[in-house]
């Protein structure tokens, strides 16, 4: 989980208030003290620690809690309300057709993040168009049209074409039907006046709704300045923090940008083309405090399994009549995998965040791929009716495979726990029911006139 250090820190103090006897006080000074601690280990600047903490001292010794809550669950209310208040930045990115123009320093993720946010953008429906106009770093166009062929998004550049603003005013009428173009620009060690002339240029001929700086969280508090120097040059109007996963201190990068008064609009938090999060003060907050939340992990647990779902139910209705073959199983399995970061999904629940370590999902992932290339050894006949396959066929299977036959009898045994799960869902009435309405599939009677 990002901030995994003061997430834990501030848990810890919102713990220390429920588990007192009285909020006095003594408990508000303790309380304040401990959250400083917290923030500033998490590298947020020092005289913003102090506003936020007087704020919150002053806040909880004075007002009273409203009619009905508790003065616990009012102390902790103003902590969640103060720092969700130290992050709130302008309105939320608007998911809608747009030109998008990455800059940024060199390395600070500006490539990478330009293909999570073409990937993030395609699951929202829209056709996406990426223009490479780094013409600086050698390397740079194969880079992301690597990524453009990973996530099936064009890539428009013209290699050798040293001015930028040429390839993107050709790119951009290249993509004339494309609903959203994301233009990837170079970067420079220092912010030099032939890079600001390069991205005005650029600007000019593409016109962006967007102008996004990028930034490595590692830089801490240099966020913000780094932040107004491009503010300056080009006109920013959001930011992307990256490599949220890698440090401890990225309080010092959010809590400085938002500082600046810039609208940070999602978090990169690894190096997988999916780890990107769009940025909300609340939901971010509610996560670091522990309490959850649900908007987020739907808004996950929808687009992990989005592309498994049809598949998922024709499986599931053919189940319902009692058909269920190997490749069903497969289906299953690899839907329930494709939850693959279903670590990030668990740490946000309440209660659930620790258990994350007992679930492997690498050793999953193996698991899958093993069932794969055993279930290429088979025929269609035997993977359509399992029980054929005894004594011989589980040798040649294996053989084929390269495997033990051990391996095929596991693959045979989680065959049959599932199958034998799948009928009792079948003939539980209501719990068919319940299941085909969660899948979005036809309703039962429908189902049952078919049969
Ligand atoms: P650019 O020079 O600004 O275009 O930066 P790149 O997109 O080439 O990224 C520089 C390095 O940072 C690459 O190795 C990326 O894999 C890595 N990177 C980018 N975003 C993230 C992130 O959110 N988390 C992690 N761990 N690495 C990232
Ligand atoms: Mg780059």
């Amino acid at each position: 989980m990002v901030l995994e250090g003061l997430g834990k820190s501030l848990r810890d103090v919102i713990s220390h208030i429920s588990g007192s006897s009285v909020v006095d006080e003594d408990l508000i000074r303790e309380v304040s003290k401990e959250l400083q601690r917290a923030l500033l280990q998490a590298d947020v600047n020092v005289q913003l620690v102090l506003e936020i903490t007087n704020k919150i001292q002053e806040r909880a010794l004075n007002e009273k809690p409203p009619a009905g809550k508790s003065s616990k669950d009012h102390v902790t209310r103003i902590i969640y309300e103060e720092l969700v208040a130290l992050l709130k930045n302008g309105v939320p990115f608007e998911y809608k057709p747009q030109t998008i123009m990455m800059v940024g320093l060199y390395g600070q993720g500006k490539t990478t993040t330009a293909g999570k946010l073409a990937l993030h953008l395609t699951k929202k429906g829209f056709s996406v168009g990426l223009i490479g106009a780094d013409v600086y770093r050698p390397g740079a166009l194969d880079q992301l049209q690597q990524l453009g062929a990973k996530i099936n998004v064009e890539v428009y550049g013209e290699p050798g074409n040293p001015k930028a603003a040429e390839i993107v005013k050709n790119g951009k009428a290249k993509f004339a039907d494309k609903k959203i173009v994301i233009i990837d620009t170079s970067g420079r060690h220092a912010l030099e006046d032939e890079l600001i002339q390069e991205l005005k240029d650029i600007a000019e001929v593409s016109n962006p709704d967007e102008r996004i700086l990028v930034l490595d969280s590692q830089v801490g508090q240099q966020a913000g300045p780094q932040a107004d120097a491009f503010h300056k040059a080009v006109g920013v109007t959001g930011v992307i923090l990256t490599k949220m996963d890698g440090t401890a201190k990225g309080g010092g990068a959010l809590s400085a940008v938002a500082k600046t008064k810039a609208r940070i609009i999602f978090i990169g938090t690894g190096e997988h083309i999916r780890e990107l999060e769009p940025f909300n003060a609340d939901s971010f907050i509610s996560r670091l405090l522990g309490m959850g939340d649900l908007s987020s992990l739907m808004r996950i647990a929808k687009e992990e399994l989005e592309d498994e779902e049809k598949a998922l139910q024709e499986m599931m209705s053919g189940a319902l009549m009692g058909r269920f073959t190997l490749s069903d199983m497969y289906v299953q399995m690899a839907a329930v995998n494709k939850m693959g970061p279903l670590q990030k999904v668990m740490s946000m629940i309440p209660g659930l965040g620790n258990m994350q370590d007992k679930i492997d999902y690498e050793e999953s992932q193996r698991r899958l791929s093993k069932f794969r290339v055993i279930m290429d050894s088979m025929t269609k006949e035997e993977k359509d009716d399992p029980n054929l396959i005894k004594g011989k066929r589980i040798e040649r299977i294996a053989k084929g495979a390269g495997v033990g036959t051990y391996d095929v009898k596991g693959l045979l045994k989680q065959y049959n726990q599932s199958k034998k799960m799948m009928s009792s869902f079948g003939k539980d009435r209501k719990m068919r029911k319940q299941l085909m309405k969660q899948l979005g599939g036809m309703d039962l009677d429908e189902f049952e006139d078919m049969q």
